[in-house]
């Protein structure tokens, strides 16, 4: 799976609706302090279903809705899509017969919250799904923050066994199995 395209409403300092496409090769994206750089990849984090507040920067998740700036009231929501080109068959096998795979994740300044795979909406376990074993995802190796490499380096042999197994492509294997022998 590549990443294609993020659109970005209500999200931190995005107050209006913007649309930022990912062709294929690298992209940079630069900027002065402080314009957003950053709020761009926590974006794209939070839509692919990060849980934890740390690691978006914020003290709760409501930090993540746009809250005001001279001359702009706060907002209510914030949404965030993702759209995917599902090229490499490391989808889960519901979803293969899409070219392109869009999650979507809305919160409301009430708490409540919602998941979309391609408009349809799913459960937050849907969204962990597609990306286990692809090596992207909020919880995998593909994000790395400032920081964060130290974190890898200084991994435990438990924690850096997951990122193996997940660049092996068995995590979601063994998910299954631990859920099976849950049962
Ligand atoms: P640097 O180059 O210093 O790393 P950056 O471009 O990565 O900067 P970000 O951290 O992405 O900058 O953006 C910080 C800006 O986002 C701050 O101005 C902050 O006020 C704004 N911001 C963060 N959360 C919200 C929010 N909920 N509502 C409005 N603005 C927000
Ligand atoms: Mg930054």
């Amino acid at each position: 799976m590549r990443l294609k395209k993020l659109e970005i409403t209500g999200f931190k300092s995005f107050c209006e609706k913007s649309g930022i496409n990912f062709p294929p090769g690298i992209s940079a994206i630069v900027g002065p302090n402080g314009c957003g750089k950053s709020n761009i990849v926590d974006a794209l984090r939070w839509a692919m279903g990060e849980q934890s507040v740390k690691q978006l920067r914020g003290k709760s998740m409501e930090d993540i809705i746009f809250a005001g700036t001279n001359g702009k009231p706060p907002l209510n929501m914030a949404e965030v899509s993702v759209t995917m080109a599902n090229d490499n068959g490391t989808s889960p096998a519901e979803l293969r017969d899409f070219t392109e795979i869009m999650l979507t994740r809305r919160l409301y300044r009430s708490g409540e919250s919602a998941y979309f795979i391609n408009k349809q909406p799913c459960r937050l376990k849907d969204i962990h799904n597609i990306f286990l074993g692809s090596g992207m995802g909020a919880k995998s190796y593909a994000v790395i923050q400032q920081g964060n490499i130290g974190a890898i380096t200084d991994a435990g042999p438990e924690e850096r066994r997951f990122f193996i197994e997940e660049a092996a492509g068995i995590t979601r294997y063994k998910n299954r199995k631990k859920e099976t022998l849950a049962k």
